[in-house]
This record gives C-alpha cells, sequence and structure tokens, in this order.
C-alpha cells in the first residue's frame, strides 16, 4: 500500500532511501534544512572556483554502479567519472614523496624501491584484503544489523581473528619500513578511527585504494549528489530545502507528523538521515532510546578544520589528492582520540581538484582544499583556524618548494561550529561514528526505533557506517526494513 514517507535531510543516505522508497510506489518528500541539498557533501562556488565541501575520494565504484543497477541505471547516466593516475601522493619530508599510481603492479615497483622484498607482501596482504572485500562489501554490508548472526557466516567464522586483531598489527606484522607502513594505515582512516583500534578485517579498505582505485567525478562529488536528486525526482520525490525539521510527533507511540518551519506534516512513515543524537533531540525524552551517556562513551570520527582556496597560479609539486604525513602521526591521532586538544603539529590532506578537472578553476588558477583531522568538541574560533592556516601553508611551501601564500586571492574555512549550526553535528563530528569492533554492525545505533514505531533512521551513524558507499547502503538497507516492517 503506498505510504507517505516524510524524510529528514538530503545527504547521501537520505537520497538513497528516497528512491528506492519511491521506486517501490511511496509518496515520498526530503525536508532539508540548508538552502541545498547533499548535507555533507554540499559544493562551495567563487569567482569561478569549485570546492567540494566534504568528500573527496571517490572509492568503491562498484558500490555506485550497484546503487544506480537497482534502477536500470548506469552512473554514467548522470555523471563522467574520470580514473586518477596517479590516485595521490604522500610527502614525508621537502621534496620527499612516494606517488601511488592506478594500478597496484606500478604500486609494487614503488614499493619495493623503498624496502627490498616488500612487493611480494603487499600483493599476499591485497589478495587477503581482497578476500575480505568480497566477504564484506558484496555481502555483510549490506545486512541491517539487527542481529550479531548477521556477522556469523562460513567464511566469516573462518576470520574471526581478524576482528580481534588491529589493522594496526597486522600491517607491522608484514612491513618494517615507517613510510609504507603509514600509507598502508591511511585508507582506514575514512573509517574514523586509529588503525590501532580498526579490526584488521577491515583491510578491505587498502583493496578499495589499491585494488580498485581513485575516481574523480567531472565537476566532483556534488555530480553525483546532483546525478541522485535527478533520480530521485525521475522516480516522483518532492524536495523541499531551508525546511528545519523542529519536531517529531508521536501519537499512539507511532510517528505520526513532524513540525518544519511552524508547520505540522503528517506522515505515516518518518525517516530521518540526519545525525542520530540530533533525531533523537527531536523527540520528547521519554522516545529517545540513547542517553547522553550513550553519545558521551561513543568513538566518534574526528572532526576537521577545513580552507577552500582559490590561487591564481598553478601549484606545482603536489597531484590531485596529497597527503603530508611529514610529522608524527601517533602525536596527531593522540591528540584527536585520547587527549582531546588542538593538535601541535598536524598531519594534513590537500586535494586540487583543479590539477585533473577544468572546471573547478579558471585557466591558470589552482583550487585547493586543505583538512586537517581534529578531535570533536574543541573550541572553534576564527583566530585559531588561521593559525592553523598559517602553518600548514608554511608547511607546503617548504615540502613542495614554492611559495604559495601571496597566490591566495580566496579562502573559505569551515569547522567544528559550522559542522553543527549546518548539520546539526554532535560535537562538530565529520562522518559520524567510527567504526570500531564495539562499533560494527549490530553494535551500532539501530535503522529502526525501538520505543516509537514507524520511525527510522539511516546515515553514516547507522549501518554500515561513514563514507559516501556506506551512506548509499544505508540508505538501501533501511528502504528495504521500511518496506518490510511497515
Ligand atoms: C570533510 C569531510 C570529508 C569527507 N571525505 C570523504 C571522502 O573523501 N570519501 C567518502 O566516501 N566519504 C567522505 N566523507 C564522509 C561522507 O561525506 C559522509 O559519510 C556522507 O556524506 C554522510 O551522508 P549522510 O547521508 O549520512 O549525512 P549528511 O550528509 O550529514 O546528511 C544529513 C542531512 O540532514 C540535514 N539535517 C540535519 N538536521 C536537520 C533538521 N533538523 N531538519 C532538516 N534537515 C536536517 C543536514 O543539513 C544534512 O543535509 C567526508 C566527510 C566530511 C565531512
Amino acid at each position: 500500500m503506498m505510504k507517505k514517507i516524510t524524510i529528514i535531510g538530503s545527504g547521501f543516505s537520505s537520497l538513497a532511501a528516497a528512491a528506492y522508497l519511491a521506486k517501490a510506489g511511496n509518496e515520498v518528500s526530503i525536508f532539508e534544512k540548508n538552502k541545498t541539498i547533499g548535507g555533507r557533501a554540499r559544493q562551495l562556488t567563487n569567482q569561478g572556483f569549485t570546492f567540494d565541501i566534504g568528500p573527496t575520494w571517490y572509492w568503491m565504484p562498484d558500490v555506485f554502479e550497484r546503487f544506480f543497477s537497482d534502477f536500470n541505471k548506469k552512473p554514467s547516466d548522470y555523471y563522467h567519472l574520470v580514473k586518477l593516475n596517479p590516485a595521490y601522493s604522500v610527502y614525508f619530508a621537502e621534496n620527499d614523496y612516494i606517488t601511488i599510481e592506478d594500478g597496484l603492479d606500478k604500486i609494487c615497483i614503488a614499493f619495493e624501491k623503498e624496502e627490498p622484498g616488500s612487493s611480494k607482501k603487499l600483493i599476499k596482504f591485497i589478495n587477503e584484503a581482497l578476500d575480505n572485500y568480497n566477504v564484506a562489501i558484496k555481502d555483510l554490508v549490506y545486512r541491517p544489523g539487527l542481529s550479531p548472526l548477521e556477522l556469523v557466516t562460513p567464511v566469516t567464522i573462518k576470520k574471526v581473528g581478524q576482528f580481534f586483531s588491529t589493522i594496526s598489527k597486522e600491517v607491522r606484522r608484514e612491513f618494517s619500513n615507517p613510510r609504507l607502513i603509514s600509507i598502508l594505515e591511511f585508507p582506514v582512516l575514512f573509517l574514523g578511527a586509529k588503525p590501532s583500534s580498526t579490526p584488521a578485517f577491515y583491510s578491505f579498505m587498502n583493496y578499495a585504494d589499491f585494488g580498485l582505485g581513485t575516481f574523480h567525478p567531472k565537476n566532483g562529488m556534488y555530480s553525483v549528489i546532483k546525478g541522485m536528486e535527478s533520480l530521485a525526482i525521475e522516480l516522483g520525490v518532492t524536495i523541499k530545502t531551508n525546511q528545519s525539521v523542529e519536531k517529531i510527533i508521536v501519537e499512539n507511540k507511532k510517528a505520526s507528523a513532524i513540525i518544519v518551519n511552524g508547520e505540522r506534516v503528517t506522515a505515516d512513515v518518518v525517516l530521518s538521515g540526519a545525525d542520530y543524537h540530533h533525531t533523537e533531540t527531536l523527540l520528547d525524552t521519554k522516545y529517545r532510546q540513547y542517553s547522553e551517556r550513550y553519545w558521551e562513551k561513543k568513538t566518534f570520527a574526528p572532526s576537521s578544520l577545513l580552507f577552500y582556496v582559490g590561487f591564481n597560479k598553478k601549484i606545482e609539486n603536489v597531484n590531485h589528492h596529497t597527503l603530508f604525513f611529514d610529522v608524527d602521526f601517533e602525536k596527531h591521532s593522540e591528540e584527536i582520540y585520547d587527549n582531546p586538544r588542538w593538535p601541535d603539529n598536524p598531519l594534513f590532506y590537500a586535494s586540487f581538484p583543479s590539477k585533473t578537472d577544468t572546471n573547478a578553476a579558471p585557466q591558470g588558477h589552482e583550487a585547493g582544499i586543505f583538512l586537517i583531522p581534529l578531535a570533536p568538541g574543541l573550541k572553534d574560533t576564527l583566530e585559531i583556524r588561521e593559525t592553523y592556516f598559517r602553518k600548514i601553508i608554511k608547511r607546503l611551501e617548504k615540502l613542495t618548494n614554492q611559495n604559495i601564500e601571496n597566490f591566495v586571492i580566496f579562502k573559505e574555512s569551515f569547522c567544528i561550529n559550522d559542522f553543527i549550526n549546518d548539520y546539526n553535528s554532535y560535537k562538530g563530528n565529520a562522518y559520524g561514528l567510527a567504526n570500531t569492533l564495539k562499533q560494527t554492525a549490530f553494535l551500532r545505533p539501530k535503522l529502526k526505533s525501538k520505543k516509537v514505531k514507524n520511525l527510522f533512521f539511516t546515515g553514516q551513524l547507522t549501518v554500515p557506517g561513514p563514507g559516501v558507499p556506506p551512506s548509499l547502503i544505508s540508505g538501501k538497507l533501511v528502504s528495504s526494513l521500511i518496506q518490510k516492517e511497515c
């Protein structure tokens, strides 16, 4: 039977869920508080520069293909993908970097140069990672996290040791070169926790990195959002922006309406893709499932200090994606997870989309996005942001051997306060709840409310976890659950 389904938020998970639910014949409306859709993946344009505000790495292309194929479509019906070569480079000191190219054979050559004999170990490690990818991304992540039994299969029983060992341990077992270790530990940073707190099973991220490669959608990640918007609209979804949901109304223990900009909108089902903690604050206290103490105790993914910068020259000695690992990673991760404070000497990441995409900057100019991972909940002021901008630009100048600061013609920043104001993010986290052993699958906040009928949740705080591909999967999982239960 057709149901009226109201969705809070327009991030990847909400758009995915909306498409599935509309395809199943429901009347679906999205209410988004911001003036543009896309959530964490919105876009900033200014003076001819175009920046993705959030995600910039397009990994696991098969997950996007699988999503669009559920609607008899292909990604190329909506956006154009370029495989990046090199995928990225990693700086360790002045003029000293390792370049990761677009294929395992080429990556093996780079590894061999660093540590003779390491390519053989790499192939073994990536084969194991491929095996985990096939188990996890083709199967396990498509299970809704309702019961621990979902994780028990003949294959996972054999891999149980990998849930109790960590990526850090596994990498160090095989490799001793610190530069290779940090390259192999980098992919799991997307899951939001330290490599030493991330189960070894998550090495499937290494297969995504070295096996599948890094892609760039022309005009940026936002073109994926635009593609999903077109698909949702084709399927009949209504999308409303500047609509901040203020309350979820519960009658007879059932979600029956939302209050948006002071008006009541009735619904048969309410689905929230907004941050979980915030969504529960839209309910009267007695209907909330998780206490403040519960959220306090959770390991959140880091927040970030971001800069979107327009340069009136081309920046040299950098690639589309460039990581700056020239400082002590252990110390910076302690400052994120163990002893939350502004880092003394942070690692940072820079993306120059105009290296690949002529639409990202005017001719002869460069668009730069800079990201410093931070502990959520820190005090955020414009002065502090500025200090860090100067810190990283100075480092960038030194490491890449050029003058950069004088060529800045546009600059905007985004940090903890913006994550809170723009997305109602808990403590200003950037990408949800980390995927640690205790926060995996059935141990994550549930897709379906235990206290309120017809109220559901999706997105990076639920299953399977942070990142764009998991958000698409989360939208699919919750829509199946709604179809089954309502
Ligand atoms: C800086 C950064 C870099 C990242 N890099 C990558 C990357 O390179 N690759 C990758 O795969 N992933 C990356 N991620 C993670 C990825 O972007 C997210 O996991 C994903 O976009 C989350 O989608 P979502 O649907 O769960 O939530 P969101 O995108 O957060 O969507 C939630 C929406 O709900 C809206 N909302 C909140 N409260 C209300 C309300 N009361 N009423 C109405 N609407 C409301 C918000 O405005 C928002 O639009 C990155 C994230 C960040 C922040």
